[in-house]
């Protein structure tokens, strides 16, 4: 392949309306970086944003910060950011715990609605936290409860008047393939089932639209396509219609309807706030406040568009240019049916993935065989595609990859 890209690719950056928005992130001069689906790239805000909340706020008002700057409530401002991304309403989402920690309260909480049902169905390739949750939930819950966990083709046939809630990933971690939350969610309901989301590769990443779904209850991330930050804090989701009569898995004083009465009893608070544990973790809030604020002005279906171009762009290269190398294309060949990621399977994927990050081309590597690319529509190029493919035709075509030094696997991928 030529040095350089070729005009028509330069070109597409050059008519990208998006492209503007890569200036919100602070990103190495050199580096292709196509892995935002797992560690959103540094939005250019955060720096200052969090220097301010540390010297100004933290340093100079102390223990007044809380009401002063609103801390209390930064959890439930982010989640009005978030609910605009994934189609939910004010008062829907809050910012509270890791994902896997929300799983286990969302799904214990739609369990307990559920009372009689003993059937908590899911995907048997979801990602690996949801299924060890889904597993801890079983074992509290003993006797009333049962995993069940099918192929994704089998799910609309699995659900019927036993499931008590259907916990699915809406795009799989690893290849990519979007689930039909509409058609889920809607044959949950008419069997008399919930449904729990995890949003974790579609929040940022497509338009999500949970109330036109009617989707009961959602999680999600916040570090992976919404920038918030290495271990950034997750969301949850749960419709207006359940807020009243959720009962709190896991009752913490945040979640109190008056946490400083510091009364000995629980009362959860109105909506969605009886979801929260404990105290929030301010500058972690801070910095995803402004990962989520990277979409500030984003219309989430150009963006879409514009992911779409880029999947399709690098399956179309890895086509035409790394034939006969023993690349398989492992993600949807479809544009409509996978996420903002393309993945490819080769025997010797994770020495091709060590050789390109080496090559300063960050994706990753997810055991046994995939290779995975996350295309985040704020801030990659179209020339980064180009770029990429680029360097995987050079490294197979040179076994850079065979080299001893890539004998040993990293810790994390
Ligand atoms: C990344 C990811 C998680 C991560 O959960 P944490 O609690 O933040 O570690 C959970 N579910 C899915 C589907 C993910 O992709």
């Amino acid at each position: 392949m030529n040095n350089q890209p070729p005009e028509e690719i330069l070109k597409r950056d050059q008519n990208d309306p998006l492209a503007t928005f890569r200036d919100r992130f602070e990103l190495p001069d050199g580096v292709v970086y196509l892995d935002g689906n797992s560690l959103g790239a540094l939005p250019r805000s955060a720096g200052p944003r969090l220097q301010q909340i540390m010297l100004e706020e933290w340093g100079r008002d102390l223990i007044n910060g809380w009401s002063d700057h609103g801390w209390l409530n930064l959890n439930q401002r982010i989640g009005d950011r978030i609910a605009k991304l994934i189609g939910a309403g004010d008062d829907e989402v809050i910012i509270a715990d890791s994902t896997t920690i929300n799983i286990f309260k969302m799904v214990t909480s739609a369990l307990e609605m559920r009372a009689g049902r003993k059937i908590i169905l899911t995907e048997d390739d979801n990602f690996p936290t949801d299924l060890y949750i889904l597993e801890s939930v079983a074992r509290l819950a003993g006797d009333d409860c049962i995993i069940l966990k099918v192929p994704r083709d089998d799910l609309l046939d699995a659900i019927d008047d036993q499931t008590a809630v259907v916990v699915l990933t809406q795009v799989n971690y690893r290849t990519s393939a979007i689930l039909d939350m509409a058609a889920i969610t809607e044959k949950a309901h008419t069997e008399g089932a919930l449904t729990m989301w995890d949003l974790s590769h579609s929040a940022g990443a497509l338009p999500v639209d949970l109330n036109g779904c009617d989707v009961d209850f959602a999680v999600g991330c916040g570090y992976k396509y919404l920038n918030g930050g290495p271990g950034a804090p997750a969301y949850i989701f749960a419709a207006h219609r359940h807020q009243d009569a959720l009962k709190p898995a896991l009752a913490g004083w945040m979640g109190h309807s008056r946490p400083f009465d510091f009364s000995r009893q629980h009362k959860p608070a109105d909506g969605i706030r009886r979801t929260l544990t404990g105290t929030p973790a301010i500058l972690a809030l801070a910095a995803l406040e402004e990962g989520v604020k990277t979409f500030d002005g984003v219309d989430m279906y150009m963006a879409r568009e514009k992911s779409m171009a880029l999947t399709d762009l690098f399956i179309d290269l890895v086509e035409q240019k790394l034939t006969g190398f023993g690349i398989r294309i492992s993600c949807p060949r479809r544009a409509e049916d996978r996420g903002n990621q393309v993945t490819f399977s080769h025997p010797q994927g994770d020495r091709l993935m060590q050789a390109l990050i080496d090559d300063d081309v960050i994706g990753d590597f997810r055991a046994p065989e995939t290779m995975r690319f996350g295309m985040a529509p704020l801030y990659v190029r179209y020339e980064d595609i180009w770029l990429a493919v680029k360097s995987l035709y050079n490294i197979l075509e040179n076994e850079i990859h065979l080299q001893p030094k890539y004998d040993e696997r990293h810790e994390v991928t």
